[in-house]
């Protein structure tokens, strides 16, 4: 399918196999391996002359091929590689490119966090963590070895906002990667590619899957840096079954209808939020007085479902909030069809210390916000009574 297609045009049919039963998307392959009809057929595809299915652990299944397909041309993206979940993507993305050194900058989620702080010095990787005000410092880390800048943008939980173009272009004049984690906005409100970097992972748990019941990663790119990945992928064995490909491809042909409903669910709960009384602050990149606005209006199309309110008083004041709802739930996630409600003091940003976290601008106060398809005006009145 040509890239020329808009991107909802693309969500629906790139990738689908022509099913020789008619079938309008590509069917669940479950098979393990794939039988040849003879001995030099099979050398052709072992030997790589010949594309072709072999083994599903390794991606070599129609299935998977379909899904990759998809997910690549989401992000503008010449390959893709899915993955069993967004920490195996970062994996086999850090062993395969981040062995002379990691810089991750601002915020990121607790998993990523923990595997950059302590997993990956085990193996002898230098890692670096700079916030978003000590960015001056990122000079003398990649004039001395680093070779990969890793962020999210928007970060979690605070929202913050990182200029691709700029960073793209600082890492770069040290032969240095870039590595957008691409999971809150989207490819549907942002395209990290295009400004730039060089690859894109996901949490697919999120956005991409949509409903809360798949666990998948997903990295996109230029086939030549897909390729080393591929072989840490294949022997480390994180390969998603079949029938995880298709329902993450079922969803992806959503992907765009479900984003921008949640944009606009979000951008009315933000303002009703930063109109309430007894709301401190709301971090959302689409209000004009969210400090990233200029930056976020420049490098995305829209502004995401994710925010971040703090209520007036203390951790416990919203504690009491988060239990009072009814529509949203309790959970550590988000991007799925239903609204989700966290305190990241309670769940993503638990293991740090009380320091840490006000360094990193995390009140106890504050309570993130995963808005879902509901009516925004149901989610305005559940969160209007819960601060009653
Ligand atoms: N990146 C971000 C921004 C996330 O929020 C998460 C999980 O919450 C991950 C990566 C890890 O993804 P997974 O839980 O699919 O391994």
């Amino acid at each position: 399918m040509s890239k020329e297609y808009a991107l909802e045009t693309r969500c629906v049919h790139t990738g689908e196999l022509e099913d020789p039963q008619g079938s309008p998307h590509t069917p669940i392959y479950n098979s393990t391996t794939f039988a040849f009809k003879n001995t030099a057929d099979l050398l052709d595809v072992v030997e790589g002359r010949r594309a072709g299915n072999l083994y599903t652990r390794y991606g070599l299944n129609p299935t998977i091929v379909s899904l990759e397909t998809k997910l690549a041309t989401l992000e503008g993206a010449e390959a893709a590689l899915v993955f069993s979940s967004g920490m195996a993507a970062e994996s086999a993305l850090f062993l395969a490119h981040g062995r002379e050194g990691v810089v991750c900058i601002g915020d990121a989620y607790g998993g990523t966090l923990e595997l950059i702080a302590d997993q990956l010095p085990l193996l002898g990787i230098p890692t670096h963590f700079l916030l978003g005000d000590e960015l001056d410092q990122l000079e003398s880390l990649l004039a001395s070895g680093a070779r990969m800048v890793f962020f999210e943008t928007p970060s979690n939980p605070t929202l913050e906002i990182f200029d691709i173009v700029a960073m793209a272009e600082h890492a770069h004049r040290h032969g240095a990667l870039l590595v957008v984690d691409n999971t809150f906005a989207s490819p549907v409100n942002q395209q990290p590619l295009a400004l730039g970097a060089d690859l894109v992972v996901h949490s697919a748990t999120k956005y991409l899957g949509g409903h809360s019941d798949i666990t998948a990663g997903a990295l996109m790119g230029n086939k030549t840096l897909l390729d080393p990945i591929w072989g840490w992928r294949k022997n480390l064995g994180q390969m998603p079954a079949p029938e995880t490909a298709a329902l993450l491809a079922r969803s992806l042909r959503t992907l765009s209808v479900r984003v921008r409903q949640q944009n606009a669910g979000a951008m009315a709960v933000a303002q009703a939020m930063a109109a309430h009384p007894r709301i401190k602050q709301v971090l959302y990149p689409g209000l004009k007085s969210f400090p990233g606005h200029a930056l976020a209006s420049g490098q995305m199309s829209g502004f995401g479902g994710m925010l971040t309110i703090e209520v007036e008083g203390d951790g416990a004041a919203a504690t009491t909030m988060v239990d009072r709802l009814q529509l949203f739930a309790i959970a550590p996630s988000l991007g799925g069809v239903e609204s989700l409600v966290t305190q990241p003091v309670t769940t993503t940003h638990h293991g740090l210390t009380p320091e840490d976290r006000a360094r990193r601008g995390i009140s106890d106060a504050m309570i993130r916000l995963s808005v879902g398809l509901e009516d925004c005006q149901d989610l305005i009145t559940d969160l209007e009574l819960a601060l009653q």
